[in-house]
């Protein structure tokens, strides 16, 4: 028995209320995607940014809000990076392109994330409610690097001024070493004061990732950045990958294509049936002939 890729998200509050604070650490699960969508250094660090940013998100989902979708669309080899995340802190995400055509290090000696996303660009967060229509909000993207692009979703989208830290590691065979970061928010009647403080603290704050590969867990960030201040107000939870798909889906997906569609795929040469394949954990679905043709039938209807 394999037990499941899982990291560890802190959530306080500081300075009375006045700032939002979160931090994790969700290396073995970025190191998971990584796995089953089988990426390169410089994309495996931005479908991670993409997946640490939307679980981010979802630990901030509102009572009545179910999911978080992250979409990045930019400009450059790597195509479009998707990540899903619910509150309870389950991940999945993908990328376009595994293996762009790009230089994977930048000049700063950098993984190229900024670059393979490529401006221009969109960000786009989309929550879906347990009833009615879900929020759907879209910012243009400043660099590609993710964490800032979702800062600056934070200021223009929700008004909440923002700090987003957020990091990939990735070793020279390629494995992911350590994966997470932070978010500081000021909330409402947060003043000068408390965003000049955070601002220091943050400013001195060395990468995420060369604090998780130091040792220093979510918690130990989040002390570093409130500075001194008692954290009592504190809720932690677990990450972990997973993709809720399943057959069901898989007929469901199918029957979208229409009974045209499902005749030509019926009519492929060799593939007996249908043949279905998870974009984001690479599970494979088989629909048996008859079963297909059931489909069709109800299609049809
Ligand atoms: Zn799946």
């Amino acid at each position: 028995m394999v037990a499941p890729a899982a990291g560890r998200l802190v959530r306080v509050t500081a300075r009375e209320g006045r700032c939002r604070l979160l931090a994790l650490d969700a290396t073995d699960v970025v190191a998971e995607i990584r796995r089953r969508q089988g990426t390169d250094p410089v994309a495996t660090a931005a479908v991670g940014r993409v997946a640490l940013s939307a679980l981010l998100l979802g630990a901030l989902l509102k009572e009545n809000e179910q999911l978080v979708t992250l979409r990045v669309r930019g400009s450059g080899p790597l195509g479009t990076l998707i990540a899903t995340a619910t509150p309870t802190g389950e991940v999945r995400a993908l990328v376009g392109n595994p293996r762009p055509d790009i230089e994977q290090v930048a000049d700063n000696g950098k993984l190229n994330v900024g670059a393979a996303v490529g401006l221009p660009g969109t960000l786009t967060v989309t929550r879906d409610l347990a009833m009615g229509e879900p929020y759907v909000s879209m910012v243009e993207l400043q660099s590609g690097e993710i964490g800032e692009d979702l800062a600056y979703y934070f200021v223009l989208s929700e008004q909440a001024p923002s700090a987003v830290g957020i990091g990939v590691f990735v070793d020279a065979d390629g494995e992911v070493r350590a994966a997470g970061g932070y978010l500081a928010q000021l909330m409402p009647g947060a003043d000068e004061a408390d965003g000049a403080r955070l601002e220091r603290a943050i400013r001195e704050l060395p990468s995420p990732t060369e604090m998780l590969l130091s040792g220093a867990g979510p918690g130990e960030i989040l002390r570093r950045i409130a500075d001194g201040v008692d954290l009592s107000v504190r809720e932690e939870r677990p990450v972990r990958f997973h993709c809720p798909c399943g057959p069901d889906r898989a007929e469901r997906a199918l029957m979208l294509l229409g009974s045209e569609e499902m005749r030509a795929v019926r009519e492929v040469p060799g593939v007996p049936g249908a043949e279905l394949t998870c974009g984001f954990c690479g599970q494979v679905y088989r629909i048996e002939p008859d079963h297909l043709d059931r489909l069709i039938e109800e299609a049809h209807e």
